[in-house]
């Protein structure tokens, strides 16, 4: 075993890169990213970038040490054993890591909408930000809460357009969502809202009104960059199906990251996070499986996220779970879901990092809780 492609030059695939050569690999890397750049972060794209605070978020990986033929500008386009078609010929693999993260959806109309994935989008986002623009950020999600925090912090006039009931609904639930409802005072925000196009000059809803804007931005979620793949031999559901080890069902291929929906021994199901977390540490286990060794992906799913003043982090999984909170709504607070059995499941913290520490631990021990001391914010989390 000689040769290793990785395709897709995100965190992803240089971790995947670093972790081989850290694991003794001394064979021949190829990295290709459909991108012009080296790999960058993109937590910060929406954050530091958006607010003009830096303008790179190169990763600090010394390409040159590692060994890497490193393809900038160079996309997959089809797969069959042992081969990858790219746009500059055919790479075979001994090989394969698939880490072509995911790509933002779309709306229906011909007017100009600008999503947030790459630098350059965030290059070309920011320079619209400015005082008294019309901005109008359609969808209440992670990343639409952060843009909006930028737009309203440039000075610009911030509509905000969510189809469900509160802000974060869709991943959090309305209750949870409900409770940062207060962080959009100065943004018009309108729930329950679904846009029928994006067209020139503005926003038409579904009921008739149309929004004037300068600026459209789409934040309504993302798709698995995994269409490159939809003539090759290999199971494809909500992006590539992997084992816990990451391997996908074509022989000598793994996936990580955004693209990758893993077998969670931990869950009982196949989960897909778009977390920075994931794309941090799955690589590991992935070239682990390349290199031939046995070792299982189960981590508690990470994220977090800065919004409006406030930092927001969530671990775990709360399908099915109930939810209860520790302590008061404002200013800092946590919420919990525990399971049947009183174990805890996911925990989400805004403003109490500590919190979130050690409930990452409980829930990754899996050991029960007292409630009664869980529900008490002067009780430290790992003494429940
Ligand atoms: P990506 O970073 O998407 O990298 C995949 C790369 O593959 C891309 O460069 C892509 O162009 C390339 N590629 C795709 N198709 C092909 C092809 N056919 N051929 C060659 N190359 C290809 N997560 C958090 O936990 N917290 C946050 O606060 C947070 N903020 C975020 C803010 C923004 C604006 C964005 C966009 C994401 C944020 N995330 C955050 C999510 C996190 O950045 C992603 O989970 C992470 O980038 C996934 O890494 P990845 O390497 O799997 O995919």
């Amino acid at each position: 075993m000689n040769r290793v492609v990785v395709v897709g030059a995100g965190l992803a695939g240089i971790r995947s890169v670093e972790a081989l050569r850290g694991r003794g690999f001394e064979g021949h890397i190829t990295l290709v990213g459909q991108e012009r750049h080296r790999p960058y972060d993109r937590p910060p794209l929406s954050k530091a970038v958006l607010m003009g605070q830096t303008d790179t978020t190169t990763v600090d990986s010394d390409l040159e040490a590692l060994r890497v033929d490193f393809r900038p500008g160079v996309a997959a386009k089809g797969l069959r054993e042992g081969v990858v078609e790219t746009t500059e010929g055919e790479l075979p693999f001994d090989r394969l890591i698939i880490a072509t993260g995911a790509d933002p959806i779309t709306l229906p109309g011909d007017g100009p909408q600008q999503t947030l994935r790459t630098i350059d989008d965030a290059h070309l986002l920011r320079v619209t930000f400015v005082p008294g623009a019309r901005v109008v950020i359609i969808g209440a999600g992670w990343i639409g809460a952060e843009v909006a925090t930028a737009a309203r912090k440039a000075g610009c006039d911030v509509t905000v357009v969510e189809a469900g009931p509160a802000p974060l609904s869709h991943v959090l639930g309305s209750e949870i969502g409900a409770r940062t409802l207060p962080w959009y005072e100065h943004i018009d925000l309108r729930l329950r809202t679904m846009v029928r196009e994006v067209d020139e000059g503005g926003v038409l809803l579904a009921d008739g009104e149309f929004l004037d804007a300068d600026v459209v931005v789409t934040g309504i979620g993302v798709r698995p960059a995994v269409e490159w793949l939809a003539d090759a031999d290999i199971d494809l559901h909500n992006g590539v199906v992997t084992d816990e080890y990451l391997r996908a069902s074509m022989p000598g291929v793994v996936a990580v990251g955004d693209c990758a929906s893993w077998w969670s021994r931990r869950y009982g199901r196949h989960l897909r996070v778009e977390h920075w977390d994931t794309a941090l540490s799955a690589p590991e286990v992935a070239a682990a499986t390349v290199l031939g060794e046995e070792q299982a992906y189960d981590p508690v799913p990470y994220f977090w996220s800065e919004q409006f003043g406030h930092m927001v982090q969530f671990a775990g999984d709360q399908q099915g779970a109930r939810l209860v909170y520790r302590g008061e709504q404002e200013p800092k607070w946590t919420a919990c879901w525990l399971t049947d059995d009183d174990r805890l499941s996911a925990v989400l913290t805004v403003d109490r990092p500590r919190d979130l520490v050690q409930g990452r631990r409980v829930i990754e021990s899996g050991q029960h809780v007292d409630v009664a001391l869980l529900v008490d914010p002067q009780v430290s989390l790992r003494d429940c």
